[in-house]
């Protein structure tokens, strides 16, 4: 049973017909794991905490620099230096004390995905590196555990929600990583810092959606380009020759 304080704290969710004292207590019983504390994990990780989430574990291996906090909103000039994961927590602590965290500083690799995905229910990547994207995928395949996937550049982010066996994986869509250093990433390219909030906050809507029963996006990659002010959707199909997620895969 939700607690007075929390009734109170959620009131603006329990007011909605999809959502409930039985929606809320759904959050609360859910578990998710978020995949980087940066630019698109901070408002996923703000605004999963701020929602009622119950047990949120992320990873996340580095220090904060001060060319992150142009776009790591969980962050204050005071960090800069400072281990990421555990101010993150701090700050995730501070703004719900109800949530229970597990931030731990470590990689997702291919060591730790396993241990890492015990108990939960959902995985958000948020990394700007296509290896950690490609585990993730994989791992969230194995594990047959929905994964949100998002990424940013420049003035432009993309999400996919990826239902294993039900909707197009991740590498259904690309594949196989690009060679090294064929596409930049944000600290060679650039990205504004209000993009990664686009992205990390629709990620972030989609997980609650996901954790309420509702349908997401599956299977539909969602573009975002602020310079032309304009969202496309695109149904993405599954390849039947999808090196983990077809049936002769798996
Ligand atoms: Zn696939």
């Amino acid at each position: 049973m939700l607690s007075r304080d929390e009734i109170t704290r959620y009131s603006r969710n329990i007011l909605l017909p999809e959502v409930r004292r039985a929606g809320q207590e759904r959050l609360r019983q859910s578990s998710v794991l978020v995949i980087g504390a940066g630019g698109i994990g901070s408002p996923v990780l703000l605004y999963l905490s701020a929602a009622g989430v119950g047990r949120i574990r992320c990873v996340d291996n580095d220090s904060l620099d001060l060319t992150n906090l142009q776009r790591q909103v969980l962050y204050a000039t005071s960090d800069v230096g400072q281990s990421k994961i555990l101010r993150a927590e701090a700050r995730i602590k501070e703004l719900n004390p109800d949530v229970e965290t597990d931030f731990r500083q470590v990689r997702f690799d291919e060591n730790t995905a396993g241990q890492l995905m015990e108990g939960v229910d959902l995985l958000l990547e948020t990394s700007d590196n296509f290896e950690t994207k490609f585990l993730a995928n994989d791992t969230a395949v194995r594990y047959n555990k929905p994964l949100i996937a998002g990424g940013i550049l420049r003035f432009d982010g993309q999400v996919l929600c990826i239902s294993p066996g039900n909707s197009a994986c991740y590498r259904c869509l690309f594949h196989a990583p690009p060679p090294e250093g064929s596409v930049p990433n944000c600290a060679a390219a650039g990205v504004i810092g209000a993009v990664a909030g686009v992205i990390g906050s629709v990620m972030a809507g989609e997980a609650v959606k996901i954790l309420l029963g509702q349908t997401g996006a599956f299977g539909r990659l969602q573009q975002y380009s602020m310079l032309e002010s304009e969202w496309r959707t695109i149904q993405i199909p599954r390849n039947s020759g999808c090196s983990v997620c077809a049936p002769s895969a798996r």
